[in-house]
């Protein structure tokens, strides 16, 4: 099974990923996640993107495409993946969909939210550095900086700056929102209310992979 989790940024996109992986059993592939560890880690990858991601900018399609390519093809995905974060540009969903051949993506999820209300989410959004959980600003451990799973610094992401969220909702609005037809035209969009509590927002998701009969 193969899911694609689209929304703007702060529609709860990661939040989800990480409640379905744990029911559905299949990894959680974040691209965003997977380049933050890159920039961390200080590998040739972090160092050719890192500027691109703290400006709220696109990294290019081939090089994204060619981390998805390496990441679905490790063991853990060999019954399937939740993508977060791509597809991103309808290039990206054309790669992808060449990359999986048949029958190829499952079913594409929008979680779907106001400009406003994600701009607020996000500015509030806090981070942890060591295992990715999300905090919000009134969270203890947002409050206290270390993260209450982990131990990890809790901090505020580089691209969660109201530049940067500006231009990553514009991003969002120009390359992303046209994958709402491309998918809708193939039949496999399901749109999701994601101005919800978080379980309501799960309990839909669930709702709508049991109606399509994958699971
Ligand atoms: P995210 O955590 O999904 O918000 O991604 C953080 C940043 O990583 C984005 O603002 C981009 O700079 C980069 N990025 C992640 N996924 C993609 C993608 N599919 N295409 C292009 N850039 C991406």
């Amino acid at each position: 099974m193969i899911l694609v989790v689209l929304g703007k940024q702060g529609a709860g996109k990661g939040t989800q990923c990480v409640r379905l992986a744990e029911s559905y059993r299949i990894p959680h592939v974040s691209t965003g996640d997977i380049l933050r560890a890159a920039v961390k880690a200080g590998s040739d990858l972090g160092l050719e993107v890192k500027a691109i991601m703290d400006a709220g900018q696109l990294v290019n399609d081939d090089l994204i495409m060619r981390v998805v390519a390496d990441r679905l093809s490790q063991s853990d995905a060999h019954n399937g993946a939740l993508l977060d974060g791509c597809t991103r540009t309808l290039a990206q969903a054309e790669s992808l969909e060449a990359l999986l051949g048949e029958p190829g993506v499952s079913m594409v999820i929008n979680l779907d939210i106001a400009t406003e209300l994600v701009t607020a989410r996000l500015s509030a959004r806090r981070v942890c550095q060591e295992c990715g959980t999300i905090y919000t600003e009134s969270d203890i451990s947002a409050i206290s900086g270390t993260c209450e799973k982990c131990g990890g610094d809790v901090v505020q992401r580089p691209d969660d700056t109201p530049d940067a969220i500006r231009t990553r909702l514009d991003a969002y609005e120009r390359d992303t929102a046209p994958l709402l037809d491309f998918y809708s035209s193939r039949g496999l969009l399901v749109t999701i209310n994601g101005d919800q509590d978080i379980e309501s927002v799960t309990g839909d998701i669930d709702a709508a992979i049991t109606k399509r009969g994958l699971r």
